[in-house]
């Protein structure tokens, strides 16, 4: 088995919302694979802010000028999406001690599921190690600012969202 010159790389998330973290990670995967296809999932289980459609079109107008940077829509399993996309490499970030154990459950079972596939860890931009979606989405619900936090498209989108409708997500 070999990863050698593996050209595509999959990022999966929840994306609710991207923010500049995520896209630090976006960047510095473009400097590995040819191909970086940014996977949302639709399933995650949590009670989301943004439909997978809003997020989809919120990623996608942030990367329409970059050709290396695919955004995709998934539900079920990664590796469904995977072996779907024809790639091998999953993309995740690591923000600190408190995500070692989820990833690392997530990354061994998802060779446990598809052997041949193997998960890298980006290391975050350290002033964005305190960042997560989460984070900005309770920020901007209690009124405080996110700018320079997440792209200026998602912080009018999320402002709007919980003055009009104090935080309830779209229909999907
Ligand atoms: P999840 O998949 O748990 O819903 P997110 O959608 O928030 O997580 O994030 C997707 C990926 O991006 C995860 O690997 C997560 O660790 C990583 N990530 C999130 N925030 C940051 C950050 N501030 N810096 C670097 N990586 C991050």
């Amino acid at each position: 088995m070999t990863f050698m010159h593996q050209p595509v790389g999959v990022y999966p998330g929840s994306f609710d919302p991207i923010h500049v973290g995520h896209m630090a990670i976006v960047e510095r995967a473009t400097q590995i694979f040819s191909k970086v296809v940014v996977g949302i999932l639709e399933n995650s289980g949590k009670d989301p802010l943004f439909s997978p459609t809003e997020r989809a079109d919120m990623m996608r107008e942030l990367y329409a000028g970059n050709p290396a940077v695919e955004v995709r829509r998934f539900s079920g399993l990664l590796v469904s999406f995977l072996k779907e996309l024809d790639a091998k490499i999953i993309i995740r970030g690591m923000r600190a001690v408190s995500d070692f154990e989820y990833e690392f459950q997530m990354a061994l079972m998802n060779r446990r599921l598809y052997p041949s596939a193997e998960t890298v860890f980006l290391t975050p931009k350290e002033e964005y190690l305190y960042l997560s979606s989460k984070l900005v989405r309770e920020v901007v619900a209690l009124g405080g600012d996110v700018t320079g936090l997440v792209p200026e498209p998602v912080r009018v989108r999320l402002e709007a969202r919980y003055r009009s409708s104090k935080g309830r997500p779209a229909a999907d």
